[in-house]
Order: structure tokens, then sequence, then C-alpha cells
């Protein structure tokens, strides 16, 4: 059997090594390395699947959601409603704008905001939704899109772990999350469905204005060269990480099948066990199981972490620390908030090796021994 790792990176390189080297080799000729040819292809190749009308490639996913609230012109102060569990670029860079974060508790099903909880923390101060499509299933952005535009607020999606999924609307229109909200970001982060091999991430939008400001904030506040408007930041894709994306790119939706199958085969071995609850997908949603994510109940879990490594198994804790709970926080003077799902949930959820690369006797391999855990200590 080959070894486990959480993600297969290198396994996924080897089958599309040939097509990558051109790729990389055509830049170095080009001598364009920066927003040359190889950039603006990427660029325009996402934009038409993901059917946004711009996308604004940048250096990260991280700058990609900072630049989002940069573009929105908001005020020190200002309240931007995020969830507590997710990766903490999502509200880190609230704060770092000096703006106030406002974690509110997730569905316990979908591990996505929960609409109701949102809605209640809205106040005159509210400028901004951060909404995550956590794991790679979407939030409830027909909810979501209803009360911002009940009080005139603006939604950026964050869709870094989310690109390639799609959300059905209840008039039966479906389209690719990130392109919902105001501003949809995203990130090519190595591991990320979309994965470069180094930093990247891209902004969507489909409307003109915010699209100018974005590319402006973006590219040092200027708009013609030496004539900066605003103050902006300095970020880019990098063309080789561009090149590689573009071939990339074609690979995904077949990569997020072979995701799919490796969740379906845990899904089956997982059915009707009462200590492990499988990832539940909402019906406006499908899923790119960035992660598979399970929720034991009344289970050990550093136990089972600990086992399944003794059977060289990795599995993970995403995330251990809630945001209302990191101590970056705590000088911002923010209220306590009491969020039960996220605190359930941060105890209680575990991640199994999720890539494009798992085949069957690995899967079977993973899902028995959690299995034999499951069942020998309850
Ligand atoms: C990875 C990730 C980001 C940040 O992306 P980087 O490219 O690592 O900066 C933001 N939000 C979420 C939910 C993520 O998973």
């Amino acid at each position: 059997m080959k070894p486990i790792q959480m993600v297969d990176t290198k396994g996924q390189y080897l089958k599309i090594k040939q097509a990558i080297q051109q790729g990389i080799e055509e830049v170095l000729e080009s001598a364009a390395y920066i927003n040359g040819p190889a950039v603006q292809r990427f660029t325009q190749s996402l934009n038409q699947y993901m059917g946004s009308k711009h996308t604004i490639p940048c250096a990260n996913g991280t700058d990609a959601l900072q630049i989002a609230l940069m573009a929105l012109g908001l005020q020190p102060g200002d309240e931007v409603i995020t969830p507590s569990f997710t990766y903490i670029a999502t509200t880190e860079v609230v704060a770092l704008l000096r703006l106030t974060p406002v974690f509110v508790d997730v569905d316990p099903v979908t591990f996505c905001i929960d609409p109701e909880a949102l809605q209640k923390a809205i106040t005159p101060k509210t400028k901004a939704i951060v909404p995550v499509h956590l794991y790679g299933q979407a939030a409830n952005m027909e909810a979501i899109m209803a009360i911002a535009n009940a009080h005139n607020i603006y939604v950026i999606e964050d869709n870094a772990q989310a690109i390639g999924c799609a959300y059905t609307f209840s008039n039966g229109k479906t389209v690719k999350t990130g392109t919902i909200g105001h501003i949809g970001c995203t990130s090519f982060y190595p591991s990320k469905n979309l994965g470069a091999y180094g930093d990247g991430g891209a902004i969507f939008t489909n409307d003109d204005a915010l699209a100018e400001k974005i590319k402006m904030i973006a590219n040092h506040g200027q708009k013609e060269r030496y004539y900066h408007e605003v103050v902006g930041c300095n970020s880019r894709l990098d063309a080789i990480q561009a090149a590689i994306l573009d071939v990339k790119l074609k690979h995904l939706d077949e990569y997020i099948a072979a995701r799919n199958a490796a969740a379906a085969f845990y899904n089956n071995a997982f059915a009707n066990n009462a200590a492990i609850t499988i990832p539940g997908v909402a019906n406006y949603t499908n899923h790119v199981y960035h992660q598979y994510t399970l929720v034991l109940n009344g289970i050990n879990r550093n136990a089972l972490n600990t086992y399944l490594a003794e059977q060289k198994i990795p599995s993970m804790i995403y995330y251990p620390v809630p945001g209302h709970k990191q101590k970056m926080f705590s000088t911002f003077g923010l209220p306590e908030v009491n969020l039960p799902v996220t605190d359930w949930l941060t105890e209680r959820v575990i991640s199994l090796p999720m890539h494009t690369e798992l085949d069957n006797e690995q899967l079977e391999y993973i899902s028995s021994h959690v299995l034999k855990f499951v069942n020998n200590n309850i």
C-alpha cells in the first residue's frame, strides 16, 4: 500500500508533470515574470470556469479577503459578521483593517454560518458579512443574501475551501460559489482543491465598480502608473504559479469527482454508526470535499488521533481553537459571545485524509481502522 498522506500533492503532480513543466518552461522562456500572458491566460480561464464577470488574481487567499474588505470603503469600528468556526485568515483581515469582527455560530450539520444567528447579530454598524464555504460545501447563500439585501450589507464569500462548488437557488438557478456575494475570494495554497506550487489567490465580482477598485487596491492604489489614488498594496499572482494553475484548472472537475468518490467510500463505511456523524450536505449545494470531517459522539478524539497515527494514518483537527477564543482578539474589547455549536464542534470534529490520489486499498485501511477503534471504545 502507498503511504497515506493527509494531502498527496506530489502524486497528483506526477500525473500532469509534462504539462506543468511545459507551462513553467514557457514562462521562463517568455521572461514575462510579472502579469504577463500566463497570468492573463489563467485569469481568463478561471473567469470562464467560475462564470464570473470579473476575476482579479492576487498573491494569496488572505490578501484576497483583505483587498475585498478594503474595496468596500469601510470605517474603523464598522462591524463585519463572520463565523468563528473557520480558518483564522477570514477574521484576521477584519481585525487587521481595524474593523470589528462579530463572531456568530454555525449550523451543526453543514458547519457553515447559521443564517438565524447571523440575522440576530446585525446592528446599525454591520457593514459586511463574510460567510465561509467550510470544508467544501456552500453556506446557505440564498438566506444570507436575503438578510444582507434587506439591511444593505455587503457579502464577501470566503470560497478558499470550495472552489468548483455549485450552489442551487430555490428557483433552480445554479452558479459557482464565490460568484453569489458582492465579492468572492479564493486561495490557491498548495493543499487547496485548486492548489498552486506556491501561494496564490483570486477575487471574483460581478460588479464593475468594485472590480475597478479591487484591481486598483491590489496594484498600489493606482490605475495609471505612478498616480496613486488610494492606499493599496502589492498583491500579484506569480506568473509561474499562473501557468501551473492553468494546467490544473483543466483537471479541477475531475479532482472534485475523485474527492467525491473518496467521500462516498467513507460515507458508506461509516453509515449507521451512532458514534460517528458523516458530513451532512445541504440540498442547495454540492460538496467538493476540501476536507472530509467527521463529528465524533462519545469517542475520545485524542486517543483516536493517536491510534490512527500508530497505524500510519494521519488525521487532523480543523480547527482546535475557534476565532472567538483566539488570544489575538483579546485587545479588541469584543463582547463575550456564546457560540455553543462552534464550541461543540471544536471538541468533536476530526478530518481524515482527503485528496485526489486515495485508492480503495488506502480508503479501506483508513476506514476499517477508524471503525475498529470506534467499535472497541464505545
Ligand atoms: C486557506 C484559507 C484562507 C487563506 O488562504 P491563503 O492562500 O493561505 O492565504 C482563507 N480562508 C479559508 C477558509 C482558508 O481555508
